[in-house]
């Protein structure tokens, strides 16, 4: 099947889980993972009304997007090293995978540099899994506070990792947990809070039957990802 087929599939499908939550299609965001993939497939994807890609890695990420069209956005949506911060703040519009109140702090720090705002989504590793990063929900609330005063960073939501699991039904919990834990947080910031960033190729359906506004797919888009370059 071509990329344009399979985008269409993908945009019946957010229609169709869409129509059965009760829920406006326009409230849920289509972000295409291109980590692994070509700039010839996202250019392809923006002659189909794509305009956001997500990346995990900014190395990866520079070179992308140095090779696609200026007009595009980008969302860093992997764990972010400190020594890379000045580049996830140049290059990305939104930062989804702020994890640690240190990395919050360098963000801050280096969109300050750049006299920039920054829009970040707070990670939250809801099931606790040892291989995920993010802040465990026990601590969210408490780590809310100092992050809204970091006077660069604007919070625009969260977003989770659901473990992986072949019947997507089974992580149905998780993302009812992150939408209470949203909830949770606009009640203490005394604001709403725009992004529930959940669900992926595998369990997207589930997630906005849940609440996502923002679903990050790669594979059921773009296909297997081939494994990385070897870069020197
Ligand atoms: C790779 C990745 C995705 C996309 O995963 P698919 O299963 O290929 O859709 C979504 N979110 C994050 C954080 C990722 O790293």
């Amino acid at each position: 099947m071509e990329l344009d087929e399979r985008l269409h599939g993908i945009r019946e499908r957010i229609s169709a889980a869409c129509e059965l939550a009760g829920r406006d299609p326009a409230e849920v965001m289509l972000l295409p993972v291109s980590k692994n993939h070509s700039a010839n497939a996202v250019r392809e994807l923006t002659h189909h009304g794509c305009r956001v890609f997500g990346e995990s890695k900014i190395q990866e990420a520079k070179l992308k997007i140095s090779a696609c069209p200026g007009n595009l956005e980008w969302h860093l949506i992997g764990h972010l090293q400190s020594n890379k911060c000045r580049d996830a703040v140049r290059f990305f519009s939104m930062i989804q995978s702020v994890d640690r109140m240190s990395i919050a702090e360098e963000i801050n720090k280096h969109a300050h540099n750049a006299a920039k705002d920054m829009p970040v989504l707070l990670e939250v590793n809801v099931a606790g899994e040892g291989s995920k990063y993010g802040f465990n929900p026990a601590e969210l609330l408490d780590i809310l506070e100092p992050i809204n005063d970091l006077p660069r960073l604007e919070i625009h939501g969260l977003m989770t990792l659901a473990p992986w699991v072949t019947e997507p039904e089974k992580v149905r919990p998780i993302f009812q947990r992150l939408r209470e834990l949203k909830e949770a947080c606009e009640q203490k910031l005394g604001a709403p809070l725009q992004h529930l960033s959940m669900g992926m190729s595998g369990d997207f359906e589930v997630a906005i039957e849940e609440g996502a506004t923002l679903v990050r797919i790669g594979t059921a888009l773009f296909g297997p990802r081939p494994r990385p370059a070897k870069t020197k």
